[in-house]
């Protein structure tokens, strides 16, 4: 019978979710779905004083937009409180822990009076693991490491057979002498409870997992597979750094990314389906496995990022385009093009996504020709618009005026027709024509603006920067 798969993912709120947690969280929602699992969050705020309600609400925004949603309530760590205190009494009781007095400064003294000063990792020497009575002292609680185990193995499914000798481990603390739990133990007890049976987090919880399994031993409970995915790494192989992408989804969120593509992307790094690309999320799920997640860090690679946002938004029709920009852009998008029908919003939509990268790029280039460009640049007048390109335009507009049929197909026509009576070439109007019209020398194709800014807001803005050209002449 086909075991039960459970997971969770169980972010600190002590920041922003970044993008490796991100990537964390998406691999245990795939594997979940894949196996017909269940994926939970878990809020591990026990820090009381790094964790902060705004990052909740902020990690559960995150998610609420990805559509990585837990399958159960999420869980609050701080709630079970209680709990993890009478765990770490049972192994006091049970003689799997014990009662340490010692300060951080006698430790680490007593330490490098014997070994060298510049060892990073200072291991605790026992003293007070043989001590029978209570002393009436604060006091922290250590795990008494078992006398017999030499070390701690385990098959991580993305590393294979990891094996951590007992000598790089100590007696560890699992609760500080103002009684709260340790990370290393809390973990162990939700997991236990929630009875999590895949652990997929990122390889810098490696050097925990030993003592999360000996601790697993002591209470006797089942202990749950391991995996630990690589790093994401930058170009050059260093772990990622806020210089190399803004590594908090919030940020990608606002610059306009789209879920999906976001999950698609984030799915490929580190985890690899033939040479597939492009992934639909019911793809996703069918393919995930973990056998599939590569040993080695991961390249973050922002351009295939924005390539793949470009293949999702393109492949998107122009009114869910819209809504998403209302929803998670710009909540007044529509009031700010409301001088259009929504179909011309719609029209310059299908135009633009073609040319941006981002959802949020897309909304400002539309906000932006909804109205006469309030500022060109000169120099892109002085090189584009000359005294007898004003005669042209002149004359441009008064052929504009004469068209009855104002669509694509007869403007591209008459214009074509207009340049050969003219002895003009289409390159030499169609440049002064964008900037009139968006601002801008690059923009769509002229014949496709002109239809959908209408004729009379298009010679309106012709005329306009005729106006400006006499000005600063
Ligand atoms: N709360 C831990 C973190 O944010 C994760 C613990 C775990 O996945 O075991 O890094």
């Amino acid at each position: 019978m086909q075991q039960n798969i459970r997971v969770r993912f169980a972010p600190s709120p002590t920041g922003h979710l970044h993008i490796g947690g991100f990537r964390t969280a998406l691999f245990n929602y795939l594997f979940a779905r894949h196996h017909n699992g269940i994926y939970v969050l878990r809020i591990e705020d026990t820090d009381l004083e790094r964790s902060k309600q705004e990052y909740v609400d902020s990690i559960m925004a995150t998610f609420s937009w990805s559509g990585i949603v837990s399958d159960e309530p999420v869980v609050i760590q701080s709630a079970y409180i209680d709990e993890h205190k009478a765990l770490v009494n049972r192994l006091l009781q049970e003689g799997k822990a014990y009662r340490c007095y010692c300060t951080q400064e006698e430790v680490i003294f007593r330490y490098q009076k014997t070994h060298d000063t510049t060892d990073l990792f200072v291991k605790y020497d026992g003293m007070c693991r043989s001590l029978v009575d209570p002393i009436d002292k604060p006091y922290a609680v250590r795990f008494a490491i078992p006398e017999e185990i030499e070390s701690v193995v385990f098959n991580d499914c993305i590393r294979g057979e990891v094996s951590i000798g007992v000598d790089q481990l100590d007696d560890f603390i699992i609760a500080r002498s103002d009684g709260t739990p340790m990370y290393n133990f809390v973990v162990v007890a939700d997991d236990a409870r929630m009875q999590i049976t895949h652990v997929i987090r990122g390889e810098e919880h490696i050097i925990n997992t030993p003592k999360q399994i000996l601790l697993y031993q002591a209470f006797g409970y089942a202990v749950p597979q391991f995996a630990h995915i690589p790093l994401i790494l930058d170009k050059k192989g260093n772990k990622l750094s806020k210089r190399d992408a803004a590594t908090s989804i919030v940020e990608y969120i606002e610059a306009g990314y789209l879920p999906d593509a976001f999950i698609n992307y984030f799915a490929r790094l580190g985890w690899s389906h033939g040479d597939q690309e492009i992934f639909s999320r019911e793809e996703l799920i069918a393919y995930f496995s973990l056998d599939n997640v590569g040993k080695k860090g991961a390249i973050f690679d922002q351009d295939k990022l924005d390539w793949i946002n470009g293949v999702y938004m393109r492949a998107m029709s122009a009114a869910l385009l819209c809504a998403y920009i209302e929803r998670w852009i710009d909540i007044d998008f529509k009031q700010k093009t409301a001088v259009w029908q929504i179909d011309t919003v719609y029209q310059l939509i299908d135009l633009y996504k073609e040319r941006v990268k981002t959802v949020k790029e897309l909304a400002n280039v539309i906000i932006a020709v909804a109205h006469a460009p309030v500022s060109i640049n000169p120099s892109d007048i002085a090189t584009h618009v000359s005294q007898e390109t004003v005669v042209q335009l002149h004359n441009l507009i008064k052929m504009l005026e004469q068209m009855t049929d104002f669509t694509v197909d007869i403007i591209k026509e008459q214009i074509k027709q207009w340049c050969k009576v003219h002895g003009l070439a289409l390159v030499a109007i169609a440049q002064p024509v964008r900037i009139a019209l968006v601002g801008t020398i690059s923009s769509p194709g002229i014949f496709d603006l002109l239809a959908i800014i209408g004729k009379q807001e298009s010679i309106k803005r012709l005329q306009l920067l005729i106006a400006q050209v006499n000005k600063t002449s």
